[in-house]
């Protein structure tokens, strides 16, 4: 059986990876020949548009999913009318557009930034007057780790965001000065059956995430349920099928949603050691219609992004319980080569852990300051 797999990126090298071992085989599409699931599956080198391509791809399928959530749903919509495709194209269509999800939120009753449209100068003065500063000034689509966003703080930015307004529909929210970054994994399968993964604490520097533990630490339980009923209502809201993550802002002790993916996150890669079964896996199951697997914990977790270079493996599998997940790309600088993960008994062992990983991980880029709270005890040492 061989799933096709829009994006050949390293979550799609790990959707096949959770996939080999229940017999599946896997075909992805990706524009770039340098797309590392070249070296576990079959790849189509061709551009999301290539009808041509689209058609070969599809050939003799079980069904497509999408490890990326920026191709073009006309393509999504015509390989559907070949083959299954899940999450649907609609599903697809709501999540690539900023103003579009946040108004699905906003009709779900789910709390959410005040935002506006903005698509031409006139627009941002309104919408800086109706929003206030400090806002955040967001391409509507295909925006991703912080690229296509402008934070505006004085009326100086914002005659300068005016004066190179790109040509395309923005939306501009109010900034948050939340205390943390929340993320909730869920997942709903073919038979409607779903699952959701425990809150993550995110942490992110220049927009790109560095950091989630896992479980989230000092959770109030109302914050948890309210993460829950706010994935529920979104999976059931579009008939979803596969794994969504809803991203948050805490703020004041509530939550208020930043923005959802249709597709297996960064902010879930810690559950291939930490639950006891992986994002990956269930993501499959899900399309699959096959029944889910325990969203359960087995640990506590740190998962960490190698950006821009990678540490000596030896010196990081040196310690117990830390594991090393490479994407074969090449180096470049802000590109996510590879990840890490810890786990440990407790947040407390957990903080041990990562106090105890060697030097290249102690610059400000890992976050591990947030991690290291509560500091390690002199018992745990013993
Ligand atoms: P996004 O592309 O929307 O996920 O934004 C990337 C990061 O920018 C988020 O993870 C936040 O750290 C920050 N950010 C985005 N929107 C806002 C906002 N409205 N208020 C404060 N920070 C934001």
């Amino acid at each position: 059986m061989t799933i096709g797999i829009l994006g050949g990126g390293q979550l799609g090298y790990m959707l096949a990876l959770a996939g080999y071992p229940l017999g599946l085989h896997f075909r992805f599409l990706d524009p770039s020949p340098e797309a590392p699931v070249g070296r576990i599956a079959q790849r189509v080198t061709a551009d999301y548009t290539d009808q041509a391509a689209l058609e070969k791809f599809a050939s003799g399928l079980e069904l497509v999913t999408y490890e990326f959530e920026n191709v073009p749903v006309e393509a999504a919509n015509f390989l559907a009318e070949r083959v299954p495709v899940y999450p649907s194209p609609a599903a697809l269509e709501a999540a690539q557009d900023r103003l579009a999800e946040k108004s699905l939120f906003c009709k779900l009753g789910i709390a959410t930034t005040e935002f506006a449209p903005v698509s031409n100068s006139s627009e941002l003065d309104t919408a800086v007057k109706a929003i206030g500063l400090p806002a955040v000034l967001k391409t509507s689509r295909m925006g991703y780790d912080g690229k296509g966003q402008w934070i505006l703080r004085t009326e100086q930015e914002v005659a300068k965001a005016k004066s190179e307004l790109p040509r395309v529909t923005l939306i501009l929210e109010r900034f948050v000065p939340f205390t943390r970054e929340l993320s909730v994994l869920a997942v709903r399968s073919r038979n409607a059956e779903t699952a959701i993964y425990p809150l993550v604490e995110n942490h992110h520097r220049s927009g790109i995430l560095r950091l989630s533990l896992a479980p989230a630490q000092r959770l109030d339980p109302p914050v948890q349920r309210a993460a829950e009923h706010a994935a529920r209502s979104v999976l059931e809201s579009l008939k979803y099928v596969g794994v969504l993550a809803l991203e948050f802002f805490e703020h004041q002790g509530k939550l208020l949603v930043n923005e959802m993916a249709p597709r297996v996150h960064n902010s879930g890669h810690w559950t291939i050691e930490g639950a006891v079964t992986s994002q990956f896996e269930n993501h499959l199951r899900a399309v699959l219609g096959l029944p889910l697997g325990s969203t359960g914990l087995t640990g506590h977790c740190a998962m960490l992004n190698l950006i821009s270079d990678l540490p000596e493996s030896a010196e990081v599998l040196a310690l117990p319980d830390v594991h090393l997940h490479l994407y074969g790309k090449s180096p470049r600088r802000g590109r996510k080569l590879g990840h890490l993960t810890l786990r440990a008994a407790s947040p407390e062992r957990l903080a041990l852990r990562l106090s105890e990983l060697p030097a290249f991980f102690h610059r400000p880029d890992f976050c591990l300051d947030a991690a290291l709270i509560p500091a390690p005890s002199a018992s745990l040492r013993a």
